[in-house]
């Protein structure tokens, strides 16, 4: 099917027995929010932030922040945003916040880590967030979790901005996207609203695979079966607690991925806004009774080019 047949794009992601998933839009600019709609998304799935805070001279402050966010909000209209807070550190530097090098900046003080040396970054952040909410679905997600204390840190600087701000309509969540967090996910899902795990970083991270190492790249995928395991183990623990849990990494717009991530129980997909309608049209192709034959036979091969056999075998499947 051509990816860039939009026809359709209105259409419910709604599999053949019947299972809704909702299919939202990655974006890294508040501006494009007004094409979310148009483009059949349920929302926004992952504001990637950190392009507000790059290529400038200094960081954006509360009322720049305020009127970025405002500016989704409205072009939303009640549609969900999902912001993920500052993300950088390790690989994507701030010209304007001195970091010291790092032999291993992947393995560094990136992400929530950074974020923690300097609190008021994050905190204005939340305060522009929540200011720009009111009563409007604000998601909101720290990313680069991989310890309790970081969350905790992180929940309680949200919860003084909220005692004052007082927004009514938002969630708290974290990525997961560092190994130790899919494995303790019990833990974090008791506190949680929800998950998003970010595919590209947890392919990384389990694989010992720098994910910008073209020598690595054929080796580097997140169909490899402990990487679906640990999807699995985030999924379950999520659903045991009543959370959601979606996907907001690469691995959300490959086919072959879908019937797997929807076999284990994904909730929501995030792509880019081009693929959202292509991705859409993909769900409605399975049906969920398929998909968890095919998880549970996944999880059971030794590598991902095994995964991908499997799939692309029940892809040629008369319908
Ligand atoms: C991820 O790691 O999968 C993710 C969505 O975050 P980023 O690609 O921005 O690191
Ligand atoms: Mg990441």
């Amino acid at each position: 099917r051509a990816e860039q047949d939009w026809t359709h794009r209105h259409d419910a992601a709604i599999t053949r027995d019947g299972h809704r998933v909702a299919v939202a839009a990655n974006l890294g600019d508040t501006a494009r929010a007004k094409e979310v709609a148009d483009a059949g998304a349920a929302g926004v799935g992952l504001l990637r932030t950190e392009f507000m805070f790059m290529a400038r001279r200094s960081a954006p402050d509360l009322t720049e922040q305020l009127a970025l966010y405002r500016q989704a909000f409205d072009a939303l209209e009640g549609k969900p945003l999902l912001v993920r807070t500052l993300d950088v550190g390790g690989d994507k530097p701030l010209p304007y916040w001195p970091m010291p090098k790092e032999d291993n900046p992947f393995l560094g003080v990136r992400g929530i880590r950074l974020c923690m040396q300097k609190p008021d970054v994050l905190e204005t952040q939340l305060r522009a967030l929540l200011m720009a909410a009111g009563d409007k679905p604000l998601r909101i997600m720290f990313p680069m979790v991989a310890d309790w204390s970081e969350w905790c840190w992180a929940k309680a600087r949200f919860d003084i901005i909220q005692a004052e701000v007082q927004a009514t309509n938002v969630q708290l969540g974290i990525m997961v996207e560092v190994p130790a967090v899919a494995l303790n996910a019990a833990v974090f899902a008791e506190e949680v609203d929800f998950f998003s795990i970010g595919t590209n970083d947890l392919t990384q991270y389990t694989l010992a695979m720098d994910r910008g190492n073209g020598g690595l790249a054929r080796l580097s995928d997140g169909l490899h079966p402990s990487v679906l395991r640990l999807i699995k183990m985030t999924v379950n623990a999520a659903h045991a607690k009543g959370k959601w849990v979606g996907v907001c990494g690469e691995l959300g717009s490959d086919p072959q991925a879908l019937p797997l991530l929807l076999g284990l129980g994904v909730d929501e997909l995030s792509v880019s806004l081009k693929r959202v309608p292509f991705i859409k049209a993909q769900v409605r192709d399975w049906r969920l009774s398929r998909c968890r034959q095919l998880a549970e036979q996944a999880l059971r091969a030794v590598d991902a080019p095994g995964v991908r056999r499997l799939v692309a075998a029940a892809q040629r499947e008369p319908g």
